[in-house]
């Protein structure tokens, strides 16, 4: 529903003037356009004294079928009487108005008639998150206000206004839906703070491993699988569905936060991970939780103590991507017709390929883990073994296995792995951790695995060389960024979570996996086009370029990004804004 092309900005100018009318020449006006044609809304634009609040129309649409009008309200924090406390440092700011959001759109479905008549007529919506707490801007503080950013559908039947059912929103609707959802007076007191402090705990941990020198933390209780691929909501009615975890006591690490006070789980150490065990016995499940363990989770979500390093990057193959002069030199070498690895593009690559220039992409930004799947590896660029090696000579295979490189990536550049891997008992000798998943329980088989290790040496020879290899930063080129389709100068939107429409291209991120909210999908694209008009040309790589508009959004706020106001975007992490501006057909680098 909250999808805006990012066309005729100029046309859609946020209201700025501080001319602030009273809510009886709203009433007035809408008395005055009742009946008439759809254009005719037009003349609400503007800004209304509601007492409590003020509401402000930024955007009315063209008909009721086009995107939705959108509109804020503003009103003194002081007002709400929210102690400020639950907003006192960043991350309780993002978990209260996360909070605020998901209430105002609780209270939206409690307070709004819905349908009234064609097309959007009497919807209201905003933007909330789903099981993650993230940065977003449908409920943001502004100096001293608080403001909440929706959109709704002006009713119409046909094209004709119904001007009492526009009265019957603005006068009704709205003011229930913010004196229940944004009043300190009208909320669960209790659940919104505990809703703040369970972020704030999951932070502290973030902070916590680094000290201890882990790079996940997976705490004892915590529901890990979800009811569907397509719900991301625990299994069973509140988890009941699943058995908790609970991790074996050579790994157990207690941690102390903020709220919560002491919390033991598992702690996985840095190096090289393995976790094995049986199909099914949920080793993909575990590692999808690590995984989404870079964000925050609400209470009740079964994860919310589970986090991991915030640069932890799931790699996976991706066969018929494009791939545009990657140095993959540490695991692709002497490819037929001496074509060169070290500045490799392709227009289709295969499943190896596409997966050490996934892993070389999230270097170059900055992993500092790597999470990965057999499931969903190339086989032949995971292992190698010695049948092989003895079958097909090195000289004649351009492929050295991630098997010989994993630990020279730890030693050489600090990046850890985390692996599931239930099919090759070659990485043995290769791990530092082996954790055994059995009956979704884990358990340390780390001496277990380096004995049979020792037991069953194996004749295989390691391929990887004296060191990983280097990893080079690469520098984007202006001619690849080209915003504009047909007259439109600028065409930046995002269709659904894994697509970005970008002129008239279209970047696939489906293989992004660590990407979770439409919100993030909008916000990179235009964060795209940020980086593309400024820092392009004055940043010395892709990666501080990046890393520019990163700071840029996260200190002027999302509204950078855009000529006029929106309220429908999340923060991305750096990985997967590269990770988009990688998967640009048109992208060209120097
Ligand atoms: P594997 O990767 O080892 O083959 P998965 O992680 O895919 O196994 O899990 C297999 C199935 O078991 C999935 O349907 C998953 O939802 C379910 N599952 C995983 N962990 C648990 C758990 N702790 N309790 C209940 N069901 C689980
Ligand atoms: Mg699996």
């Amino acid at each position: 529903m909250q999808s805006y092309p990012l066309d005729s900005l100029s046309a859609r100018t946020t209201i700025t003037n501080r001319i602030r009318m009273t809510k009886e020449e709203l009433r007035r006006a809408i008395t005055r356009i009742d009946g008439r044609g759809y254009k005719a809304y037009k003349a609400i634009k503007g800004s209304y004294d509601f007492g409590l609040y003020t509401l402000i129309i930024d955007h009315v649409q063209g008909d009721p079928f086009a995107a939705p009008s959108r509109v804020r309200v503003r009103l003194p924090i002081e007002r709400t009487a929210f102690p400020p406390d639950l907003w006192d440092n960043k991350v309780r700011q993002i978990a209260f108005c996360d909070y605020l959001a998901r209430g105002f759109h609780g209270a939206i479905r409690r307070w709004t008639k819905g349908n009234r008549g064609m097309g959007t007529s009497g919807l209201v919506d905003i933007d909330r998150g789903g099981q993650e707490i993230l940065e977003r801007n449908a409920v943001v503080i502004d100096r001293e206000d608080l403001e909440a950013r929706f959109v709704m559908g002006l009713p119409a039947a046909g094209r004709t206004i119904l001007g009492k059912e526009a009265l019957g929103i603005f006068f009704e609707e709205i003011p229930h839906i913010i004196e229940g959802s944004l009043l300190y007076r009208s909320i669960d007191q209790q659940e919104i703070r505990r809703h703040v402090d369970v972020a704030e705990d999951q932070e502290v941990m973030r902070g916590l491993l680094v000290e201890r020198g882990l790079v996940a933390f997976v705490a004892d209780g915590s529901v890990l699988p979800r009811r569907s691929g397509v719900d991301d909501r625990p299994l069973g009615p509140e988890g009941s569905g699943a058995v908790p975890f609970q991790g074996p006591r050579e790994f157990e690490v207690e941690l102390e936060l903020p709220h919560h006070g002491r919390i033991q789980g598992m702690g996985v150490p840095a190096g090289v991970t393995l976790i094995v065990g049986g199909g099914f016995h949920g080793k993909s499940t575990l590692l999808v939780a690590i995984e989404r363990g870079v964000y925050n989770h609400i209470p009740g979500d079964g994860r919310e103590y589970v986090v991991s390093n915030q640069a932890a990057v799931k790699i996976r193959a991706e066969d018929g991507r494009r791939i545009e002069k990657v140095n993959i030199s540490p695991f692709i070498n002497n490819l037929p017709l001496g074509k060169d690895t070290t500045r490799f593009s392709t227009d289709n690559a295969s499943g190896s390929t596409s997966q050490a220039t996934n892993i070389m992409e999230a270097l170059e930004i900055g992993a500092q883990v790597l999470l990965i799947d057999e499931d969903t590896s190339a086989t032949n660029f995971m292992v190698r073994d010695e049948r092989m090696q003895e079958l097909v000579a090195k000289a004649k295979e351009p492929i050295t296995p991630f098997v010989d490189k994993v630990k020279k990536l730890f030693a050489d550049q600090g990046v850890s792995t985390i692996l599931v891997m239930g099919g090759s008992g070659d990485y043995f000798n290769v791990a530092d951790t082996v954790i055994m998943m059995d009956n979704y329980q884990p358990r340390c088989v780390t001496e277990q695995a380096s004995e049979i290790a020792r037991k069953h040496a194996t004749c295989r020879v390691d391929e990887g060389g004296d060191a990983f290899g280097e990893v080079t930063p690469r520098h984007p080129l202006r001619g690849g960024f080209d915003p504009s389709r047909g007259k439109r100068e600028v065409n930046i939107d995002a269709k659904g979570l894994r697509t970005i429409l970008y002129g008239i291209t279209n970047i696939d991120l489906s293989y992004l996996e660590q990407l979770v909210d439409k919100g993030q999908t909008r916000a990179i694209g235009l964060m795209i086009h940020y980086y593309a008009e400024r820092y392009l040309e004055t940043s010395p790589s892709l990666k501080e370029g990046v890393e520019l508009v990163m700071r840029a959004v996260q200190e002027k706020g999302f509204d950078c990004l855009l000529p006029y106001k929106v309220g429908n975007l999340a923060m991305p992490r750096p990985f997967e804004v590269a990770g988009a501006i990688n998967r640009m057909r048109t992208l060209q680098v120097k």
